[in-house]
């Protein structure tokens, strides 16, 4: 695939989705949301969010209890090595892994709670998915045709999306840093072919130095006039 084409198609699937996004809206401000449809989507929320939280909780956790075990064990295997012989030294040494103990039973004791917290958490989100799929999709039944089309409509952006991201792989970063800002400026279609020696988008007369860079290697070039990107494919 040669960069005109890859833009080309990346502007293609951009298009589309342009599209689907603006139905998208329009079918969303149409439908009514019923309360409890809202409040299953925040209550699914929260449990993702509390899950989320749990979990980076226990890994915590879990690593200073791992890196105490290590203390200790090098601690201990001191102790035993026979190389610290005066008695002060060996106390202290003593002292020390039975704190590092002490310690570590706190963090068992919290490292329990919060894998028991978790796993209520991770019930707690079971639950919330599935009462969200059960009450999305009798919302949805009661909506008719729009929630038929709106559902098409996801499973469409969604698929786009993907492609999207295939599309812009084809592409290196200078030409994505171009087409980006483009679109953002102008928005749209900022990717066009030329028609004969005209541009495709603003129809203005592309000079003669411009249209030899079309015809070298990576067939594109940007018009003089409109600044898109202009290619020949
Ligand atoms: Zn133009």
């Amino acid at each position: 695939m040669t960069k005109a084409e890859a833009l080309l198609d990346l502007q293609d699937i951009d298009s589309v989705i342009d599209r689907l996004t603006r139905r998208l809206t329009e079918i969303k401000a149409s439908l009514h949301e019923t309360e409890e449809l809202i409040a299953a989507r925040s209550a699914l929320r929260a449990a993702q969010e509390s899950a989320t939280h749990k979990r980076a909780t226990r890994k915590d956790l879990e690593l200073s209890d791992a890196s105490l075990e290590t203390r200790i064990t090098q601690a201990e295997q001191r102790m035993y090595s026979g190389l610290v012989k005066n008695p002060k030294e060996l106390l202290d040494l003593q002292n020390d892994i039975a704190s590092l103990r002490r310690q570590k039973n706190t963090l068992d004791d919290q490292l329990f709670a919060a894998m028991v917290a978790l796993e209520e958490a991770e019930n707690e989100l079971e639950t919330r998915t599935t009462a969200d799929a059960r009450i999305a999709a009798e919302w949805r039944a009661s909506q008719g045709d729009l929630a038929v089309e709106l559902t098409q409509l996801e499973h469409d952006f969604a698929e786009k999306t993907g492609e999207q991201a295939e599309a812009r792989a084809q592409l290196g970063a200078p030409d994505l840093v171009t087409y980006d800002q483009l679109r953002r400026r102008k928005g749209g279609v900022v990717v066009v072919e030329m028609e004969n020696n005209l541009c495709g988008s603003c129809k203005v007369r592309v000079p003669a130095h411009v249209l030899q860079q079309l015809s070298q290697a990576e067939h594109t070039t940007r018009c003089p006039n409109c600044e898109r990107i202009l290619v020949r494919v």
